[in-house]
């Protein structure tokens, strides 16, 4: 079992003071208080949805260990708050410049609050509700920028707890959902792995992925204080080695951008989506049947790829994806920014030692390439979507193939989805291949 504690002061140079998590963690909350608020009001931040934890109302709960508090509820303009420009602006306004900021919710509500945090300069307390996402314990925010889902530095939490009473008590439907975002680390680290290696992103450090790996192994546990622990572990250590790598990249590769394009293609058509978790689980299966797929079907683990580029029509595929989302082209002109720089890279980037090394980066890589069936499995364990068909609102085939067909034209970041652009084998057919591969495997 990992010390969080001890854990999370190392990873964050000293700046996440105090990981209070176990049993009664909610305890803590006025030592931590007296410790962190400087002077001025204290102001507590959820959104505007009831929870309990114990049988108790948690927000009166909470308020009643921090003091007197001036509360600031966060309304949700679609089905869920989404941190957009209006959102964050808003919020940054009304909670001024306190002494201490109190932030009770899951990821969003977290992210918006180190945001805020940034913005005022108030220490940020963090009472996380659900194991939901593992993006708690890092300094970086998810947000709506243009339409887009856009990671943004923004601050650490200088303490976060984790109470056993408030995750148990959370929507199961949230705890699942980090299930998802948890087995990520299946899939992930082989994209960044090869970005590194291409020179696009890194150093890559096995140490860094190692400890999520290790935390995962413990999900199906058939007790439950056991596979809670192993969820909370996961995400939380996972949120602190992207804190240490001062990227999301280690944790989020392919079946990220899947989630992501989904979250886009809803609020583009003002349409609800499922929870980030419970896209990226279902979307983990897929991608790892993708790497399996290329492994046996594809020339472009083989060839030369210091003689692969983008093609020439790359800039026209990018608009015309996003304008199916976006008539306007605002949303097509904001991705190919983003894919712009990547495609910069690539050309800057010499890889003749990718190519000269091949079959020992095949090795290496592959070791990091978890198994659909078991992705499939962990994520029935916990009740959680293995398959889109079962996420709420459901997503069809259909759209299911186009979010995959979108996935290289969507950021800055190399996943495998790019080399087979370049190798001219992101096609219909691959698509259809590997979601026959993931539905053989209880996915897709
Ligand atoms: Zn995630």
């Amino acid at each position: 079992m990992t010390d969080l504690d001890a854990f999370a002061r190392a990873a964050s140079g000293g700046a996440l003071t105090r990981l209070a998590a176990g049993p009664d963690a909610l305890a803590e909350l006025p030592a931590l208080v007296r410790r962190l608020a400087g002077p001025g009001e204290r102001v507590l931040l959820s959104d505007d949805v009831e929870k309990s934890a114990a049988g108790r109302n948690l927000l009166g709960w909470v308020a009643g260990l921090v003091g007197e508090t001036r509360r600031v509820a966060v309304r949700a303009s679609h089905a869920q708050v989404a941190l957009d420009e209006v959102t964050v602006e808003t919020t940054v306004a009304e909670v001024g410049t306190p002494g201490l900021l109190v932030s009770v919710g899951s990821g969003t509500i977290t992210d918006l609050g180190k945001v805020v945090a940034a913005r005022s300069g108030a220490p940020l307390l963090a009472v996380q509700t659900a194991a939901s996402v593992n993006g708690y314990a890092d300094p970086l925010s998810v947000l709506v920028i243009g339409g887009a889902k856009r990671t943004r530095p923004s601050a650490w939490p200088s303490a976060l707890v984790i109470d056993d009473w408030v995750i148990d008590a959370a929507p199961a439907r949230l705890n699942r959902s980090g299930v998802g975002d948890a087995i990520a680390i299946w899939s992930a680290p082989a994209d960044w792995y090869l970005a590194c290696r291409l020179g696009l992103d890194g150093p890559f450090d096995d140490a860094v992925v190692r400890p999520v790996l290790d935390a995962v192994e413990h999900l199906t546990d058939p007790d439950h204080d056991t596979a809670r622990r192993a969820l909370v572990d996961s995400l939380t250590v996972g949120g602190l080695v992207i804190g240490v790598a001062d990227s999301t990249a280690p944790l989020s590769g392919s079946e990220h951008l899947i989630s992501h394009v989904l979250d886009m293609t809803a609020m583009a058509r003002g349409a609800e989506h499922d929870l980030h978790g419970a896209q990226v689980g279902a979307a983990t299966v897929v991608c790892t049947a993708l790497w399996q797929e290329v492994q046996e079907s594809c020339r472009v683990l083989d060839l030369p790829w210091s003689r692969l580029s983008y093609p020439d029509d790359l800039a026209d595929r990018v608009l015309s994806t996003w304008a199916a989302l976006d008539p306007s082209g605002r949303l097509g002109r904001e991705c190919l920014t983003a894919v712009e720089r990547k495609v910069a890279a690539w050309d800057a980037a010499d890889k003749s030692d990718c190519d000269a090394d091949r079959e020992a980066l095949l090795e290496t890589l592959f070791g990091y390439v978890g198994d659909p069936g078991r992705s499939a499995t962990t994520l029935r364990h916990w009740g959680a979507a293995a398959r889109f068909s079962e996420l709420t609102p459901a997503v069809d085939r259909d759209q299911l193939a186009w979010t995959l067909s979108a996935l290289p034209y969507m950021r800055d970041r190399l996943t495998l989805p790019d080399l087979l652009v370049m190798s001219g084998e992101w096609t219909p057919a691959l698509i259809d291949r590997v979601l026959e591969r993931a539905a053989s495997a209880g996915g897709g």
